[in-house]
C-alpha cells in the first residue's frame, strides 16, 4: 500500500523514506526519468531487486504478428511493442566479496527524492553486507531535458568501517536483459523477449559502444558510455565487451571516510536509415558534449531548463498540501513525456513503462495537448507534426476502410492502427476530430501562422475529408455519423454519438476556416469551394440528438432507451467491468466507463445551455462507473462549472492522485500521461473555469471550500498569464509578451495589457444537492490537509 509515511506530502519532492521490496514496481513508474526521448524507470542502479527494469526509447518497437480467432477484412495484421532498449542504468557493487543486495544483509537506511525543480533521482543509503561491511552509496541520475540524447549518473561508495574495504563498482550496458513475465490482465503490454541483435561493439579507454538492430521493424540503435573517477588515488579499472554487454570496472581499497566517485555518461540514438558507423558516431557525438558539460553542467542545464518551465507552468494550490504535491507531480511527469519528444508520439504512459505496447491514443491530444499547449507550446506543435508524418499511413487506412481523408490510427506507434479489436478502436473515430481540435487550440493559443498554414491545414482537411465520407444526409436533410464508438467504451458501434458528431462538426468548420485564410495552400491539397461547402453543409446539418421525454442529451442516439446497468447487483470486485462482463451486455446498458458526454459538455460546452449541462452532468454521474483513468478530471471540470465544487475537489484529486496512491492498481505498468493531465484540467479549467472555445480564453473561476487560493500560469500568445484565485476575488495578470489579451471573467469582457493586473468578484454559487455515483464507485471525500 502506497502511503503518506513512505511517501511523505512534500511540495517538492516526492520522497520514499525507506526500501519497500512491494511498492519497487510502482516506485519504479513514479521515480521513471524521462525527456520524452529516452525513458528510465526508477529501478535500482544495481539492477536488482525489480519489478520491471525498463529504459525505452521513443519510436523505438518492435513488429509483432496480431494473432485472430477469426479474420475479418481490414483487421490489423501487425502490432507494434515499445521495447526495452540497452540499460545504461547499471552499476553494481561489490563489497568485499559481496554483491551490494537490498535483499541481502541489512539496509540501515535507504531514501530516494525525485526533486521536480532539479529533474534529479537521488538515492542515500546505509547498508551492511552479510560480511559485516558498512558502506554508504549515494547516487544521482538524470536523464537531460536540454541535452536529448544525453543521461548521466553521479555515483559514489564511502567505507563506514573502521578498516578498509575492498570495493569494485561495474558500470555496465546490457542488452536483452531478462524480463518478468506478464500475463492475464489485457492491458498489460506484451513482453517482447530478446528483441535486439547484436551488429557492433566498441570499447576505448573507460567508453564502450553497443549497436544493435531490431528482427522485425528495421531499426537500429546505439547506447554509449564513458566515465570520469575521482575522489580516490589508488584505483584500477577493467573494461570487458561483447555483444551485449559492456563493462567497465574500478576497484580499490577504500579507507575508512574513503569515498570513491564514478560519474556515468550516456547518450543514445536510434534510426531506421542510418548505418552502424552513423549510429555508432551520432552516440559518440553526443557523449561528447555531455562530457563538455561535465556533471556540474548537465546538472545546471537541467535545473534552468525546469526553472523557466515552472516560471510558466507551475499550479500553486493552498488549502490542501497532498493535492499541491500530487499536481507538480503530475505537471513534471507531462513535461517529461513531451518536452523533447520532438516529432515522434507521447505514448498513454510517456517513457514510464511498458503498458498498453507503448502506445499513444487519443489521450495524447485530448488530455496531455491542452497542458503542453499552454505550457511548452512547441512540444504540442512537434506532436501534432507527427501525426503528420504518419499521414500516408493514415490515409492508406482511410482507403482501406472505403473512407475518404485520413482515418488516424486509435492505437500505434509508428502511424499502423496496432488495435485487434475493432469496436473500441477503428469505430472511435473520434481521435481524428480530437487531432484536428488540438491542432485549432494550439494555433488559436500561439497564433502560429506557419504551422497553420502546414500542419494544422493537412490534419483539418484530411479528417474534415473523412467525417463528409464517413457521415451521410437522412432523407429528412441531416447530417448523421451512424456506427461509431465515443469516448465511453462501454457502448460501441452507435449512431450519432453527441461527443463525436460535436467534435466532428467542429472539425469540418474549422476545415473550411483555414482553407478560406490559405486558399493556395488549400488548393495544392485539391481543396475547391465545393468541397468547403459540403463540410460547411454537413456541419450544419449535424445530428445532435436530444431526449425530449428526460430533458438530456442521451451520449447517443439509443442510449437512454437501453436498460440501466444493474449496479446494486454489481459486486465491488467485479470492476473494471470489462474484465467480468460480455461487452454485448455492456454496449446493450446503460453504463459509461469514462466520461462520454460529460467530456463533449467540457470541450465543446458553448453547444450546451447551462441548464443542459446541469441535468446532463446529473444524468450522467449515476451510470459513471470511472473504469478509465480517463474519466476522473473530465468529471472534476464539469462539476465545478455546474456547481458541485466539493465533488469536483474529490475528482481532482483523484485524477491527480492516480499514480502517487496506485488507485487505478496498474501504476506498476506506467504512469497514468491524461490522468496526470487532467489533474492540470481539472485545476485549471474546473476551479480556473478557463475554456478556449472559439479561440478565445474564458474564466469561470470557484473554489471549494477545502480551498484558499489556486495560482496558475499559461502561456498564451507569447505572454505570461497569471491567474490567482481566491474564495471571493480573482486576480488576473499579464508579466510579459507585450500584448493586450480579450479575456473574459465569468462571462464579462476585459481587456489586459502587459504589466497589468486586474482583481475582479468571483459570484456566488448556489448550493447544489450532491449527485449519486453508482453504489461503491463513489469518489473518495477529501478532507484537505492543509
Ligand atoms: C480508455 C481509452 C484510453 C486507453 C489508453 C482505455 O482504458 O478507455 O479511452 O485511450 O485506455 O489510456
Amino acid at each position: 500500500m502506497i502511503s503518506d509515511t513512505v511517501f511523505p506530502v512534500e511540495p517538492w519532492v516526492l520522497r520514499e523514506t525507506r526500501f519497500d521490496p512491494e511498492l519497487l514496481s510502482q516506485s519504479e513508474s513514479m521515480f521513471a526519468l524521462s525527456n520524452g526521448h529516452i525513458g528510465m524507470r526508477g529501478n535500482l542502479d544495481e539492477g536488482e531487486p525489480h519489478a520491471l527494469p525498463g529504459t525505452y526509447l521513443n519510436g523505438f518497437y518492435e513488429r509483432r504478428p496480431l494473432p485472430y480467432a477469426e479474420a475479418g477484412y481490414g483487421y490489423p495484421e501487425d502490432g507494434q511493442t515499445l521495447i526495452n532498449i540497452t540499460n545504461g542504468k547499471l552499476l553494481r557493487l561489490l563489497v568485499d566479496d559481496e554483491p551490494f543486495d537490498l535483499r541481502y544483509g541489512e539496509v540501515c537506511s535507504h531514501e530516494r527524492v525525485l526533486d521536480l525543480r532539479a529533474g534529479t533521482l537521488t538515492r542515500d543509503v546505509e547498508w551492511i553486507a552479510p560480511t559485516h561491511r558498512r558502506v554508504h552509496v549515494q547516487s544521482t541520475r538524470l536523464v537531460s531535458l536540454t541535452q536529448r540524447a544525453v543521461a548521466a549518473i553521479r555515483y559514489s561508495v564511502e567505507a563506514l568501517d573502521d578498516k578498509p574495504i575492498r570495493v569494485v563498482v561495474q558500470s555496465e550496458l546490457v542488452t536483452n536483459e531478462q524480463l518478468p513475465d506478464v500475463e492475464g490482465d489485457p492491458r498489460v503490454a506484451s513482453v517482447v523477449a530478446n528483441p535486439l541483435k547484436a551488429e557492433h561493439q566498441v570499447q576505448h579507454n573507460l567508453a564502450a559502444v553497443l549497436v544493435h538492430s531490431t528482427k522485425e521493424s528495421g531499426l537500429r540503435m546505439a547506447a554509449a558510455m564513458d566515465h570520469h573517477v575521482s575522489g580516490v588515488e589508488d584505483y584500477a579499472t577493467h573494461t570487458e565487451i561483447y555483444p551485449d554487454l559492456a563493462r567497465m570496472s574500478v576497484t580499490l581499497v577504500l579507507q575508512p571516510g574513503e569515498r570513491l566517485e564514478v560519474v556515468k555518461y550516456l547518450s543514445y540514438g536510434w534510426s531506421s536509415l542510418r548505418s552502424v558507423p552513423a549510429v555508432r558516431d551520432q552516440v559518440a557525438a553526443a557523449l561528447t558534449g555531455a562530457k563538455h558539460a561535465g556533471w556540474e553542467g548537465l546538472v545546471r542545464e537541467q535545473r534552468e531548463f525546469l526553472d523557466d518551465f515552472w516560471d510558466g507552468a507551475d499550479v500553486e494550490v493552498d488549502g490542501d498540501a497532498e493535492l499541491q504535491q500530487a499536481v507538480r507531480f503530475a505537471i513534471f511527469h507531462v513535461m517529461q513525456a513531451g518536452a523533447r519528444a520532438e516529432r515522434r508520439p507521447i505514448p498513454a504512459k510517456g517513457l514510464t513503462g511498458n503498458g498498453y505496447d507503448g502506445h499513444c491514443f487519443w489521450d495524447t491530444e485530448t488530455f496531455v495537448l491542452p497542458v503542453l499547449t499552454y505550457t511548452i507550446p512547441h512540444a504540442a506543435a512537434d506532436e501534432l507534426r507527427w501525426r503528420c508524418y504518419t499521414m500516408d499511413q493514415a490515409t492508406m487506412r482511410a482507403r482501406q476502410l472505403g473512407l475518404r481523408g485520413a482515418a488516424f490510427p486509435w492505437r500505434t506507434i509508428h502511424g499502423e492502427e496496432c488495435s485487434a479489436y475493432w469496436p473500441a478502436s477503428t469505430a472511435s473515430f473520434h481521435i481524428n476530430a480530437d487531432i484536428a481540435d488540438a491542432a485549432v487550440r494550439y494555433v488559436n493559443a500561439t497564433g502560429d501562422g506557419d504551422f497553420e498554414r502546414t500542419a494544422a491545414l493537412q490534419l483539418l482537411v484530411e479528417t474534415a475529408r473523412l467525417w463528409r465520407s464517413l457521415g451521410h444526409h437522412d432523407t429528412n436533410g441531416r447530417f448523421r455519423i451512424d456506427g461509431v464508438t465515443g469516448p465511453d467504451e462501454y457502448s460501441a458501434v452507435a449512431d450519432n454519438n453527441v461527443f463525436t458528431n460535436l467534435m466532428a462538426r467542429r472539425n469540418m468548420l474549422a476545415a473550411a476556416e483555414v482553407c478560406a485564410r490559405h486558399p493556395e495552400e488549400a488548393h495544392e491539397l485539391g481543396v475547391d469551394v465545393e468541397e468547403t461547402a459540403g463540410w460547411r453543409d454537413a456541419a450544419n446539418d449535424m445530428v445532435i440528438p436530444y431526449d425530449e421525454h428526460l430533458h438530456v442529451h442521451p451520449q447517443d442516439e439509443a442510449f437512454t432507451s437501453h436498460a440501466v446497468w444493474d449496479f446494486e447487483a454489481t459486486p465491488q470486485d467485479h470492476y473494471p467491468l470489462l474484465l467480468h462482463y460480455p461487452y454485448f451486455d455492456l454496449y446493450r446498458k446503460q453504463v459509461v466507463k469514462q466520461a462520454d458526454l460529460v467530456l463533449a459538455m467540457q470541450l465543446c460546452g458553448d453547444a450546451f445551455t447551462p441548464e443542459q449541462k446541469r441535468r446532463n452532468f446529473d444524468y450522467y454521474e449515476p451510470l459513471t462507473v470511472r473504469d478509465s483513468s480517463l474519466s476522473a478530471s473530465t468529471q472534476a471540470v464539469m462539476a465545478a462549472e455546474v456547481g458541485h465544487l466539493d465533488l469536483a475537489l474529490d475528482y481532482a484529486a483523484e485524477a491527480a492522485l492516480v499514480d502517487l496512491r496506485d488507485l487505478k492498481h496498474n501504476t506498476r505498468d506506467g504512469l497514468h500521461m491524461a490522468s496526470l493531465a487532467g489533474a492540470w484540467s481539472a485545476l485549471v479549467c474546473g476551479f480556473g473555469g478557463m475554456r478556449d472555445h472559439s479561440g478565445r480564453l474564458t474564466f469561470a473561476p470557484r473554489l471549494p471550500g477545502g480551498l484558499s487560493r489556486l495560482r496558475f500560469n499559461l502561456l498564451y500568445r507569447g505572454a505570461r498569464l497569471r491567474v490567482e484565485v481566491h474564495p471571493d476575488e480573482a486576480t488576473y495578470s499579464l508579466t510579459d509578451g507585450g500584448t493586450t489579451l480579450h479575456l473574459m471573467h465569468h462571462g464579462e469582457a476585459f481587456e489586459l495589457t502587459e504589466h497589468e493586473s486586474l482583481t475582479l468578484p468571483i459570484p456566488p454559487t448556489p448550493p447544489q444537492p450532491r449527485p449519486r455515483q453508482p453504489a461503491g464507485r463513489e469518489p473518495l471525500r477529501r478532507h484537505p490537509t492543509a
